[in-house]
């Protein structure tokens, strides 16, 4: 294979078109989009039209006249296109770990007498420390940990919920969410599924599978900007069973009837807490209609080659100098980034940055790699190796500036 081989595969790839719609600054080769997506062309002018004419002109009549109002379930909506799910089962509301916890607490509520959160030990902190922080609050409720291996053996009468991140943040290794839930309901559980680094990069069917609950990030794949709102799904059968635990207006069957006392919006409006984010909203919008026009099916399959692409030239390339992958080699069994692990991953990975290769690091050894199929080229993985392999052979990462730790890694 030859980059003139890699070139002509760019030269044929269906969503080619979609990388001019994203601001890539000229010499980066961005493999971070799995951390924080790329800023996509459309995004400034919306925002400028949401603050200075919806904002700034209208005002307050732009809650109803710009459907500021509906945005969560309209968004919502648009994001349930994206992962095999109803329109009505998604909402976009919070972060990510604000609906981890209403999720887990509606859960356990929805499972009376049975208390365990069933999860994985090294799942996402920010899962395991929720999951922590339910169990602190309520005395019966345990968080049980059961490595991968051995975890559908571990869900037994008492296990509620099931907490499992889709894609492992770390290793990329990718759960058969099919097979998980149904195992899970075998057993009478529940299973909450956390999408953050699926969505947008590898194809999800939550009704397919039976899922129940699910979470997902807005600012990853998605593209939605830092700290953009997060999404929560609910199958629709299970809505009625299940109360949020955040019972703010915004959840409430008439918000604007200003009544003292709670009582639930019907469906999963009632997962709504305080007043929706617009600024964030509006961006996270244009991301979400972005990968609403790209085939799912065509996205998948240029994930998987990009990143076969990437294991198969590091291997090459970069063989004997101390890099061991750290994911899945079974392209069905992994998501979109890569994990390779070398004794001094930190300061390689601060070199490869300052040379345009935007990666992150992962502690304790962990380059990791994240191929976003909307904008990344074959030629793109092919080069980044390049540099891999430069920086590797001219140990150039052993320079002093590269080894402090900066606050964010
Ligand atoms: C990125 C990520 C999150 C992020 O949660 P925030 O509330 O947005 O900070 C949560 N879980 C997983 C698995 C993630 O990858």
């Amino acid at each position: 294979m030859t980059l003139d081989d890699i070139q002509r595969r760019d030269a044929t790839d269906p969503l080619a078109g979609f990388r001019s719609e994203f601001t890539l600054p000229e010499g980066v080769i961005y493999l971070d989009g799995n951390s924080l997506g790329a800023l996509p062309r459309a995004t400034a002018a919306r925002l400028a039209d949401t603050v200075t004419r919806e904002w700034g002109q209208d005002l307050i009549r732009s809650w109803n006249t710009a459907d500021w109002i509906g945005a969560p379930q309209r968004v919502g909506g648009k994001i349930a296109g994206l992962i095999g799910a109803q329109a009505d089962e998604v909402v976009v509301a919070d972060s990510t770990s604000v609906n981890l916890f209403k999720l887990l607490a509606a859960g356990l509520k929805a499972r009376p007498g049975r208390t365990v959160i069933l999860t994985e030990p090294g799942n996402f902190p920010t899962d395991l420390y929720v999951a922590q922080g339910v169990q602190a609050l309520l005395p019966d409720v345990t968080v049980r940990t059961a490595p991968r291996e051995t975890l559908l053996e571990a869900i037994d009468d008492d296990v509620a919920v099931v907490m499992l991140t889709h894609v492992h943040y770390k290793s990329g290794a990718r759960f058969d969410m099919a097979a998980v839930t149904a195992a899970a309901h075998a057993r009478g559980a529940l299973v909450l599924w956390d999408l953050s680094h699926s969505v947008g990069a590898v194809e999800i069917d939550l009704n397919g599978a039976g899922a129940d609950l699910a979470v997902g990030c807005g600012y990853k794949y998605l593209n939605g900007g830092p700290g953009a709102p997060a999404f929560l799904f609910a199958a629709r059968a299970l809505q009625a069973d299940l109360a949020s635990p955040l019972t703010g207006w915004m959840g409430h069957a008439a918000p604007f009837a200003f009544g003292d006392d709670y009582a639930p919006a019907p469906g999963l409006d009632r997962f709504l807490c305080g007043t929706p984010p617009i600024l964030g909203v509006a961006a996270l919008e244009i991301g979400v209609e972005i990968a609403l026009r790209a085939d799912m099916a065509q996205v998948a399959e240029k994930s998987r080659q990009l990143t076969a692409l990437f294991i198969d030239r590091v291997e090459d390339r970069c063989a004997g100098l101390g890099l061991t992958l750290a994911s899945p080699r079974a392209p069905e069994q992994r998501g979109s980034h890569i994990a390779f692990t070398h004794e001094a991953a930190y300061p390689v990975m601060q070199a490869l940055i300052a040379r345009g290769v935007i990666g992150d690091f992962r502690a304790p050894d962990i380059l990791r790699f994240g191929f976003t199929p909307l904008y990344l080229r074959h030629e793109d993985a092919w080069n980044a190796v390049e540099i891999l392999r430069e920086v590797l052979v001219s140990e150039a990462w052993r320079e002093p500036a590269y080894q402090v730790r900066a606050a964010v890694t």
